[in-house]
């Protein structure tokens, strides 16, 4: 079993924020697109291991997968049907964004057997969006889900964002009150982060962003967590939490190590031990196809330490945590008794938790996850 991986890079607007591979939604590109994940799903099905291989999860992430039209989205599918082997219960999730969100389309998906849905809502407060220079209002989020639901989705997602400019706690505490009353399979939570070369990067420099200060910000955090939480969501992953049985497993089967393989512009892949990474940008993807019917621009078999370092992070962010007897079976004892001060600061600074052979994330470390598992490496 292995998750199949298909990146549309197209958006009806630039968020200031954004740093994904992404690029304007212009009607001629889509075609040239379309083209050209087709040749590459068409050469890539061939290859090994793919045609003894059944794709349990396909995710369509990007850009807005939705901004296609329902030809475009038909064409997709009969693509991932046509180079692979997709199981009748595989999960198959979208990506959408509320203003992109139709009644006509969602049927078409789920006529094409999506059964999971996962909605760019990241806030219900129009001045919040606003902020974020989203294109949707809140009452077009809620009309999105209201509308999935009557298409048929009974497992869906809604991402929401905290640590925006402006976003006082109340407006926080509404946004986790209305996603909790609008029932949702899923809940990602994600803090703000402002990457390098954005809009919100260069107003930060220019002091015009106003971000809120840390505490703040793992208050925030908190606060999801906690609400989530009385709701009945299950915390699994640092910023990921659903209803019992409505994990995404396309990520968690990522996360522990399961082979995917991603087509389109900046998408990754992982297939038994080697990493691969496609050419970022949609016009050196769409060259790449065309002058070499392929677009990898990276290829690596990860070292033993790279393996290490992938190891503890994917499995640290797990809220399960890691199983120090599974890893000392895979990269042996010396490799976890390096690793064994620094467990032990960390535990004595209340970043991390020893349960049984187990070691998770507190809930101190949680908030800084990043910064523990670094410590790890
Ligand atoms: S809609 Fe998503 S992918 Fe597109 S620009 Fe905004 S954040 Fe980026």
């Amino acid at each position: 079993m292995a998750g199949l991986y298909i990146h549309i890079p197209f958006c009806t607007h630039a968020c200031p924020y954004c740093d994904f591979s992404f690029e304007l939604l212009r009607d001629g590109r889509v075609g040239r697109l379309l083209a050209a994940l087709e040749a590459e799903a068409e050469r890539r099905g061939r290859e090994p291991p793919w045609p003894d291989t059944v794709v349990d999860t396909v995710f369509l992430g990007g850009g807005t997968p939705t901004c296609l039209t329902d030809r475009q989205l038909d064409r997709v599918f009969r693509m991932i049907h046509d180079s692979f082997r997709v199981d009748p219960d595989a999960e198959i999730t979208v990506e959408a964004n509320p203003e992109t969100v139709r009644t006509s389309k969602l049927r078409r998906l789920r006529a094409l057997g999506v059964n999971r849905l996962s909605i760019g809502v990241q806030s219900f407060s129009d001045e919040i969006l606003r902020r974020l220079g989203r294109r949707h209002t809140a009452d077009q989020a809620v009309r999105a889900i209201v509308l999935a639901r009557e298409a048929g989705f009974e497992n869906v997602n809604l991402d929401l964002m905290f640590g925006v400019p402006g976003q006082a706690a109340l407006d926080w505490a509404d946004t986790l009150e209305r996603a909790v009353s609008l029932d949702p399979e899923h809940v990602s939570v994600y803090g703000l982060t402002v990457e390098p070369g954005t809009e919100f990067d260069r107003m930060e420099k220019e002091g015009l962003l106003g971000l809120p200060d840390e505490a703040r910000h793992v208050a925030c955090y908190y606060q999801a967590l906690d609400r989530l939480s009385t709701a009945g969501y299950r915390h699994y992953e640092v910023s990921n939490l659903s209803k019992p049985g409505f994990a995404c497993r396309h990520n968690v089967s990522s996360w522990n190590g399961g082979d995917y393989l991603g087509l389109g512009p900046s998408a990754h892949s992982h297939v038994a031990g080697r990493r691969l990474a496609n050419t970022r940008g949609l016009a050196d993807y769409l060259s790449a196809m065309d002058a070499r019917g392929e677009a990898i621009d990276m290829d690596e078999t990860l070292t033993v330490d790279e393996r290490i370092h992938e190891y503890i992070l994917l499995r640290l962010r797990s809220v399960e945590g890691m199983d120090t007897g599974v890893f000392r079976d895979r990269f042996g004892d010396d490799a976890m008794g390096k690793r064994d001060p620094a467990i032990h600061t960390l535990a004595e600074e209340g970043l991390l938790a020893e349960r049984g052979s187990r070691i998770c994330l507190t809930r101190k470390g949680l908030a800084l996850a990043d910064s523990v598992c670094a410590y790890l490496m």
